[in-house]
């Protein structure tokens, strides 16, 4: 029995064992004794998981037909083969309280709201490895100064520190994806808090890149009708020029103007 790969759930099926194996070889798992994989499919990456005894593997697969498969070929899983919706479930409740990794060859068409159920989670995961589409995982390892870089980018890199690590060809899955894939780790950088509101940050930073052309005059006038006694360089500038802890100075500059 083979799995029917399903479109609408981002199924490409990887088939070549040596990346597969090379994606689970990137996980380093520091000081974690849970690693939970999202999609798992036919199990190619669990296969190898599973031969790691530093960590317990679970699996989170929304496909009955691959949950069914998952238990025919991975019995000793058990109920660590969870049937459900990445996006919807409980982490600290259903998996963990304690850090644990992530890994997945992720379903592409959800993986930005993967990464914002992980920033939401952020405590919770030191460490993912993932592989998915080309140029999302370049967006979100580019610096600023890049033309990709973005809100996913600013967000993760906050948390982050984020390795680009491999190139995966469409040949080696099944069916072929329409696009180039890529492999990337992201580490917990050791930040704890941001240093300034989260709340406005997150504002400020979807705010300046709605409008990544314009100058930041423009894009972030809505926060004060003040905001012309901001540095006058710095409005001059556009989104996709600042740092992370630009974003967060400009974060702190607009909070002051806004409760002064
Ligand atoms: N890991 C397998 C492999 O490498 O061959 C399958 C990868 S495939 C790109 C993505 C997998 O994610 C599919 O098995 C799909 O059913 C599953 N999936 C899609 N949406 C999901 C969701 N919201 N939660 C959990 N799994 C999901």
């Amino acid at each position: 029995m083979i799995v029917r790969p399903k479109k609408n759930l981002g199924q490409h099926f990887l088939t070549d064992k040596n990346i597969a194996k090379d994606i689970v070889d990137h996980l380093k798992a520091t000081n974690i004794d849970k690693v939970l994989e999202i999609g798992p499919g036919m199990g190619v990456l669990t296969n190898y998981l599973l031969e790691n005894l530093e960590y317990e593997t679970s699996v989170i697969e929304i496909d009955s037909e691959s949950v069914y498969y998952l238990h025919k070929h991975f019995p000793q899983l058990g109920d660590r083969i969870i049937e459900g919706d990445f996006l919807r479930i409980d982490l600290s409740e259903k998996i963990s309280d304690k850090p644990f990794a992530l890994i997945g060859n992720l379903p592409y068409n959800i993986s930005s709201q993967i990464f914002f159920k992980v920033l939401e989670n952020k405590e919770l995961i030191p460490e993912i490895v993932c592989m998915l589409q080309k140029e999302v995982a370049k967006r979100i390892a580019s610096g600023p100064g890049s033309k990709v870089y973005g809100i996913l980018s600013v967000f993760l890199q906050a948390w982050y520190n984020i390795e680009y690590l491999l190139d995966v060809p469409p040949h080696v899955f099944d069916p072929p994806p329409q696009v180039q894939s890529a492999v990337i780790r992201l580490t917990a950088n050791g930040r704890t808090e941001l240093g300034c509101n989260e709340k406005l940050f997150f504002k400020v930073v979807k705010q300046a890149f709605n409008q990544r052309r314009k100058m930041l005059r423009n894009s972030i006038k809505g926060f004060s009708p003040r905001i012309e006694e901001l540095d006058a360089v710095l409005l001059t500038r556009r989104p996709e020029q600042l740092s992370v802890s630009e974003f967060i100075e400009l974060t702190n500059n607009i909070e002051r103007l806004m409760n002064t």
